[in-house]
């Protein structure tokens, strides 16, 4: 329902306020009627007794829903088809071709309620152009924070994305190309991959030494670092490197999955983010079918490291497979909710904490004034019942609605 005033909204004005029956502002659901004024792309004001603070001002209520801030998918690869299974076609790609590949992805994302994503690898940071434009805003999709393509050994993991690197000057030439490149994080591969042949995913791709060097070159220009690592022994490298975030973070050893529990007290004394990547649709193949197992262990782990107190960061890696379309974030949510979390714990993954693993908690991850207007909101209360996210059925990105029934054909 639109109130009267929304003629003026339609017209142009900045100012509009959207009502529903709750609020999980990124820490807690917050009780009362909230009300949240919106000026252009800022939260204005969040008024928890449903009060209109003036006659003329634009309310869209939403009913018996719950605002949430937009979703924040902290590990994504626009430039990934999760259909495709090799993907180093994309070496020989057309700079087009991916960039309208990556475009539809980033429509996907934002459609599931995913208002912010941190890619981390495309090719020829494409994604930080696609960044700069949806900032200028003369096209409409999710704040992206960007990568580049991810520095990997000679034929490493993911190599065909053009980020080859072997050697600590080689790195540290790596790391100067990504700062003049205007990237927001540094990625390395620290490990090999599941989905790239030659190097395994227990493989240490890197010396200690090596990702040293990657971290102090990132940090000299205050841009942190986060690193892809499935091997134990690239993941125990990467804390000793100073990293900030670690991907993955799997265990994984040539036959199965071993923790080791120093490296997370280590991990946790450090306050590294890590990028849990538990987002999958339920049904359908792994892209290895032998990874199954080995990927159940590494929930538990998780689950574990939870308790132990790391900052875990609910991500999907969209586009590495099938399992993990571009928008599947919800689905890793609900996971976490299984894995011991409260259902508060499993959104704040999602919401204010991947917000600081992003370097965005000053803007996103929270509803409260000063903040981005990237609001989404879903019927019920998905604090009771995280299958709620599936049904994301309100999107405001920047202050202007791009999804909502309320709403239809009046984007400004
Ligand atoms: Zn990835």
């Amino acid at each position: 329902m639109v109130s009267s005033g929304a003629q003026q909204y339609i017209q142009g004005q900045r100012t509009w306020a959207v009502r529903a029956a709750r609020l999980f502002d990124g820490h807690a659901l917050r009780a009362g009627r909230p009300l949240v004024l919106i000026e252009d792309s800022r939260i204005a004001g969040v008024d928890m007794t449903g009060a209109v603070p003036s006659a003329d001002l634009p309310v869209v209520d939403l009913g018996d829903a719950t605002l949430l801030p937009g979703l924040i998918d902290s590990h994504v690869h626009l430039a990934f088809d999760p259909d495709d299974r090799s993907k180093q076609a994309m070496a020989d790609e057309d700079d087009q071709a991916t960039l309208s590949r990556m475009r539809a992805h980033a429509g996907q994302q934002l459609e599931a309620g995913v208002t912010t994503v941190r890619d981390l690898g495309d090719r020829h940071f494409l994604a930080a152009s696609l960044r700069d434009r949806y900032a200028a805003g003369t096209e409409t999709g999710p704040e992206i924070v960007a990568a580049g393509p991810p520095i990997t050994r000679t034929r490493g993991h993911c190599w065909f994305l053009g980020g080859e690197a072997d050697g600590i000057a080689a790195l540290e030439a790596a790391v100067e190309e990504r700062i003049a490149r205007d990237v927001d994080v540094v990625k390395v591969m620290a490990t090999g991959g599941v989905t790239t042949p030659g190097w395994g995913p227990h493989q240490s791709q890197y010396s200690r030494d090596e990702l040293a060097a990657v971290t102090r070159a990132a940090h000299a220009h205050g841009k942190p670092v986060t690193a892809h690592a499935h091997g134990r022994q690239g993941m125990a490298d990467a804390v000793a490197a100073g990293v900030d975030g670690l991907e993955h973070a799997s265990f994984f050893t040539e036959d199965g999955v071993e923790p080791d529990w120093k490296i997370v007290a280590a991990a946790v004394e450090a306050g590294i983010f890590i990028g849990a990547t538990e987002a999958w649709l339920p049904t359908g193949a792994m892209v290895a079918p032998h990874m199954a197992e080995r990927v159940a262990q590494r929930a538990e782990n998780f689950a574990r490291m939870h308790r132990e107190g790391a900052r875990l960061v609910c991500c999907s890696d969209a586009g590495a497979g099938p399992r993990k379309p571009h928008g599947v974030l919800p689905y890793g949510v609900i996971h976490f909710g299984s894995l011991g979390l409260t259902s508060t714990e499993a959104l704040a993954s999602v919401t204010s904490l991947a917000a600081q693993a992003c370097g965005l908690a000053e803007r996103k991850g929270r509803i409260a004034v000063g903040y981005d207007a990237d609001l989404i909101a879903v019927p019920g209360n998905p604090l009771q019942e995280l299958e709620r996210l599936l049904d994301v059925r309100t999107v405001i990105r920047a202050g202007r609605t791009f999804k909502g029934p309320e709403m239809k054909g009046e984007r400004r």
